[in-house]
């Protein structure tokens, strides 16, 4: 049953206008329920969800595996802080780091605070490993980043909305442009204090902007050649978004780490946070072997949270649900489909000039200025369709499913976003 008028959501709305700070601008639909690949509001609508909490949501809303896992042990244990061991955390980072292949996992909860992490893990592994004089070590980024919100992380940030006025800036980073091996390789060379590379895979926020297919196993050479640490951000592209268990995967499948893995490319340290929990509690960790994570030691660096039981017995669930119900090779197959049937559309419209993407990770360029309101309006539109989607950057639509969606319901979300794109067309 579908309420026609609109009036509790508009309740809800209000209710946060008026409390709670302005931080984000959501689109106007207020959900309370989710299963699966849908969402339904408060007045009963059911939408397909096309941004799954920005790949968090990878298995599906409200995953019964996953639920399971965490109200069971909601049940037993929920949090004893490091200062004691507990009984699930050593079986999640062995679960874990076999799952991925590394040695070591250091467990956080938010995405900022494993990148945080990765930056202070790098940096200490240059003082101590490389021999970089104190306070020198510089870590390259790539211009249109986006690795989180916290003051060190803005401060290599390019984008004006996300840093100005939130200075002083943290020194010691150093920006190239993305996709670029060659701007690498001599930033590298000309400077032997960088520790180093912090990189998306295929830049999400930016606009689900997707590099060459050589990108990343070309700076893993660049770095290992120089002895500078390549470190893969793959809190949005990993956990089978982009078609394989990491977008550093390049084109296996495996639901798992595997030998072939290695012939792609390998970060010396791996960050994951949204989907490792499918979207169910919050847990992020860094990946990365002995002779990296060794230079941490007891006391300097940790979180109350972290590593705590449920965000184990919640991980190793989610990570299991990949696997078993495999997920990757679902995204490689139904985006390639997505793109093939968008491109059908696209060769011909006027509203819509390109169709980016891998896996189910993907973007619509809309035909119009940075300034124009025409991706909002579309994505209002296609809310009012049945499909909830939201713009990244100007005019730049993403469009990021739960990885657990079948052919049918993918070809149906199809119709439903050419349907309405068609309502923009001059
Ligand atoms: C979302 C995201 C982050 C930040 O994660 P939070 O959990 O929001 O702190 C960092 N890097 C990338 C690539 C992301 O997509």
């Amino acid at each position: 049953m579908i309420a026609t008028n609109q009036q509790l959501s508009q309740e809800f709305i209000d209710l946060e206008h008026q409390h709670g700070a302005h931080n984000y601008h959501p689109l106007p639909v207020v959900l309370s329920k989710g299963k699966g690949v849908y969402v339904w509001d408060v007045e009963g609508k059911k939408y397909y969800d096309f941004l799954s909490a920005y790949s968090a949501v990878n298995q599906g809303h409200c995953h019964p595996k996953i639920i399971d896992a965490m109200t069971e042990q909601a049940q037993n244990l929920t949090l004893t802080s490091r200062a004691f061991f507990n009984d699930i955390l050593g079986k999640y980072e062995a679960f874990t780091t076999q799952f991925f292949g590394f040695d070591k996992l250091l467990p956080m909860n938010t995405g900022a605070e494993a990148v945080e992490t990765a930056i202070k893990l790098a940096r200490k592994w240059g003082y101590e490993k490389k021999g970089i004089a104190q306070n020198d070590a510089k870590i390259v980024v790539c211009e249109n980043n986006f690795h989180g919100r916290t003051t060190t992380i803005v401060s290599f940030s390019n984008d004006p909305v996300a840093s100005k006025n939130f200075g002083p800036y943290t020194p010691g980073f150093v920006k190239i442009p993305y996709n670029d091996p060659e701007a690498l390789e001599v930033q590298i060379k000309s400077d032997p204090n960088i520790v180093g590379f912090l990189v998306e895979p295929i830049q999400g926020e930016a606009g689900v902007y997707t590099p060459s297919d050589d990108y990343m196993a070309k700076v893993q050479h660049i770095c290992n050649q120089n002895n500078v640490l390549f470190i893969a951000d793959e809190i949005q592209t990993g956990i089978a978004r982009t078609g394989s268990l990491l977008a550093v995967c390049g084109n296996c499948t495996c639901e798992a780490h595997c030998e072939r893995q290695s012939t792609y490319s390998r970060p010396d340290i791996l960050i994951l946070g949204k989907a490792l929990s499918g979207g169910a509690y919050p847990v992020s960790a860094v990946l990365a072997d002995d002779a990296v994570m060794e230079v941490i030691g007891p006391g300097q660096h940790g979180s109350t949270f972290g590593g705590n039981p449920i965000a184990g017995a919640v991980a190793i669930a989610a990570l299991e649900v990949v696997n078993e119900e495999y997920l990757s090779q679902n995204a490689r197959a139904l985006g390639d489909l997505f793109r093939s049937e968008m491109n059908n559309y696209i060769k011909n419209s006027n509203i819509v000039s390109s169709i980016r993407g891998k896996g189910l990770l993907n973007a619509i360029l809309i035909n119009d200025t940075e300034e124009s309101s025409t991706a909002w309006d579309i994505c209002v539109a296609l809310k009012n369709n049945g499909l909830l989607a939201k713009p990244t950057h100007g005019n730049i639509i993403r469009f990021a499913p739960p990885l657990v969606m079948t052919q049918e319901q993918l070809l149906e979300c199809v119709t439903i976003i050419i349907t309405t794109l068609k309502q923009f067309e001059s």
